[in-house]
């Protein structure tokens, strides 16, 4: 299906409405001409089930296309048991919420390796989605369930691990965050040519069909030997954003595109911008 073209917003709502709620939030996204914002719940589900239904309404009347991030406190890879159930609940709960509040996919970190090897891990946290997924299924709940290729080479998700997770499981797919890679990389993967062969990999796990419906994070990031450091605006940072926009261009890529640099509107208009300048050249 795909969403027909590539829509671009801020990871929360847009520093210039902040304090003035999440549904303010969405309306300054589209007063700013972008068209997409990610819900972060960095803490906690902080959105009640009873206020999504007027944030569906919001993001239908302005066109702006939502997506939730579960809260940071998530580790499916965790020795505690507890943790473990924890973590699946705040990811269900998530879940729930986004697609009360019309939210076209769910974000979440995967946790730590501890011990682990890959290749268990791999298994673990594979056990653990298709088992969240079949309960939303079971409730109803459609929404796209995203685990993130993530930055720290302590946290699990290399690309492969992540494309090893969710292949062939039914309503989930990558949330392919480029500047994780990048920094996974230690700068190396930085070229037009490696942001497409990432593409091609995709797109070779999971069919031509899934660049259609692809959820993108960027950002500027400084990295250090265990990778991620933290995030930066696009200015501050080495990572080749440019190229980025260039090869899902190429690649004909559709989706979301959501902005992580602490500047959040600001770098998410140069991505518009971008965008909008290969589409007139095209
Ligand atoms: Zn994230």
């Amino acid at each position: 299906m795909g969403l027909g073209g590539l829509f671009v917003g801020p990871a929360g709502i847009p520093l210039s409405a902040k304090g003035s709620g999440v549904l303010n939030g969405v309306r300054v996204v589209k007063e700013l001409g972008l068209d997409a914002m990610e819900i972060e719940f960095v803490r906690g589900v902080w959105l009640k089930p009873e206020e999504a239904p007027s944030l569906k309404e919001v993001a239908s009347e302005t066109g702006v296309i939502l997506s939730v991030h579960a809260p940071y406190y998530v580790n499916l890879l965790s020795k505690e048991e507890k943790t473990v159930r924890e973590s699946v609940e705040r990811i269900i709960n998530s879940a729930r919420v986004g697609y009360l509040a019309g939210a076209w996919s769910l974000v979440f970190h995967p946790g730590y390796y501890g011990k682990l090897s890959s290749e268990t891990a791999v298994s673990v946290v594979r056990t653990a989605l298709k088992n969240i997924v079949s309960k939303l299924i079971d409730e109803g709940v459609r929404i796209w369930v995203r685990p993130e290729t993530m930055g720290g080479l302590a946290e699990f998700g290399s690309l492969d691990e992540v494309l090893a997770v969710v292949e062939g499981v039914e309503m989930t797919h990558v949330a392919l965050d480029f500047a994780h890679l990048y920094a996974r990389s230690r700068g190396t993967l930085n070229r037009l040519r490696d942001f497409e062969k990432i593409l091609d990999l995709i797109e070779a796990r999971l069919g031509r069909e899934a660049l259609k419906e692809m959820h993108i994070h960027v950002s500027g990031i400084e990295y250090g030997d265990r990778g991620e450091k933290k995030h930066l605006d696009f200015k501050d940072s080495r990572f080749n954003w440019v190229d980025v926009i260039n090869a899902l261009k190429n690649y004909g890529v559709e989706g979301v595109i959501i902005c992580e640099s602490p500047s959040l509107e600001s770098d998410a208009l140069l991505i518009k911008q971008k965008i909008m300048e290969l589409s007139s050249r095209a």
